[in-house]
């Protein structure tokens, strides 16, 4: 072998690698989760129509050729809540907080052509930060009046100065290819945090437990505020087929037969859901076991979130 063959390859044409970190923000509901989803073509941030679905930071990364996208996902920044003092809103808000520091780039979500006191409350939130931020337009499937866009896009041009905004549908994917080109332009040289087919920094348990709290929130809306959390007790991965046994903790005896509903119909048909997806989210067969246990008082108590992996950053 000659020692031409020997040196490493300089490949000067190859762009320099480059990553960064990329907050999605907004109010609750405006399709932070569901944008994330579709970047990725994979449901890693569970989504439903009430506010405050999302209780977990989740980061998504998408790896285009040399560039690395690490998008943050953060419960919905809020404060107007009644219950503003329990503990798991001040966790959230915290969260959120914390999902700004040290961000490249962020993404803040609107939808359509409302403006309310709390996106006013996000954009304040902003005001300090340096780094570019790119306004999505979002659910612009639903907008009847079309015309209504045109004078709007002035509008909130106004409001801060945008390195770009762009009208979007996060469910149907209009316009997320441009928002991800957009972001693309802000990432700055650096060496991939993750390996390119790492899609998140989750654990499957910890996706696994999520997905049976989207199947509670979607069924029971609001006859369950805040009160239901999901422990992932066992994931047994067997290759072909993984093993979930997964408790549902509540506060109430009451809850806990909502949950279980007329002749166990309920928690049936939850435990369906979530395993047909988590079938597609692991590409296995899953048997899926949940139960309900009542645990009192737990969204209240500092001490009892950390035990269940709500964990502050102090
Ligand atoms: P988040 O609280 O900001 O994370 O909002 P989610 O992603 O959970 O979305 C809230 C609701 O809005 C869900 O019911 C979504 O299906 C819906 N949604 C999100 N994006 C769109 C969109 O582009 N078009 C329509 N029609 N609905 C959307
Ligand atoms: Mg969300």
């Amino acid at each position: 072998m000659s020692d031409d063959a020997m040196t490493p390859e300089t490949d000067s044409a190859a762009a320099p690698s480059r990553c960064g970190f990329v907050a999605i923000v907004g109010r609750p509901n405006v399709g932070k989760s569901t944008l994330m989803n579709r970047i990725l073509g994979q449901k890693i941030s569970i989504t439903s129509r009430r506010p405050q679905t999302t209780r977990h930071q989740v980061m998504g990364v998408k790896t285009v050729d040399s560039a690395q996208a690490v998008y943050v996902d953060t419960p919905g920044m809020h404060i107007m809540g009644k219950d503003r003092n329990r503990a798991i809103n001040q966790f959230m808000n915290q969260a959120a907080n914390q999902a700004l520091r040290g961000v490249d780039c962020v993404v803040f979500i609107i939808d359509r052509t409302r403006w309310t006191e709390e996106d006013e409350i996000v954009l304040k939130r902003l005001a300090s930060l340096e780094v570019p931020v790119i306004l999505a337009v979002n659910k612009v499937d639903w907008l009847k009046d079309k015309k209504s866009l045109l004078p709007w896009l002035e509008e909130v041009a106004g409001k801060r100065s945008f390195t770009a905004i762009l009208p979007i549908s996060a469910k149907h994917g209009t316009g997320v290819a441009e928002l991800e080109q957009e972001v693309a332009r802000h990432l700055p040289d650096s060496p991939h945090y993750f390996p390119s087919d790492q899609i998140t920094d989750r654990s499957e348990r910890f996706l696994a437990a999520e997905l049976v709290r989207e199947k509670v929130m979607r069924q029971l809306g609001d006859e369950l505020p805040y009160q239901m959390t999901v422990e992932v007790e066992q994931f047994k991965d067997e290759g072909k087929i993984i093993h979930i046994h997964a408790l549902m903790l509540v506060e109430r005896d009451g809850q806990k037969k909502i949950l279980i509903g007329e002749k166990g119909e309920r928690i049936k048909q939850i435990g369906r859901e979530a395993r047909l997806e988590m079938e597609r989210l692991f590409n296995a067969k899953v048997m899926l076991k949940l139960w309900v246990k009542v645990k009192r008082g737990w969204s209240d108590d500092a001490r009892a979130l950390k035990s269940l992996g709500y964990t502050f950053d102090e």
